[in-house]
């Protein structure tokens, strides 16, 4: 699964610069996927794109954006479970399309 960013964020954004994949962005910033710039998926807080997080697969062993939260606010997205070879998957497509 991708992870989520919760309600409880305060946009503190120390999670941002952890994310191998450059999945996080700022509320209300445009996020760039393969080439292409999208809509912010949150206005409110800090959010996380769930095409561009392997969960650091490919990277750590661990998602490294979730201990970095003071809030406890990111968490498994349990609308999106993914097996780790879908989730190396992304990350080699990233690894082709950039981040
Ligand atoms: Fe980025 Fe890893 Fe957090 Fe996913 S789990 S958003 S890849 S830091």
């Amino acid at each position: 699964m991708a992870v989520m960013i919760t309600d409880e964020c305060i946009a503190c954004n120390a999670c941002e610069p952890e994310c191998p994949n450059n999945a996080i962005y700022d509320a209300g910033v445009a996020y760039d996927y393969a080439g292409e710039e999208h809509p912010a998926l949150n206005d409110d807080h800090t959010y996380i794109v769930p095409e561009k997080c392997s969960e650091c697969v490919g990277f750590y062993d661990e998602p490294q954006c979730i201990e970095a939260c003071p809030t406890e606010a990111i968490i498994m997205d349990p609308d999106r479970v993914e097996s780790k070879e879908e989730l190396m998957k992304k990350k080699e497509y990233l690894d082709q399309v950039g981040r």
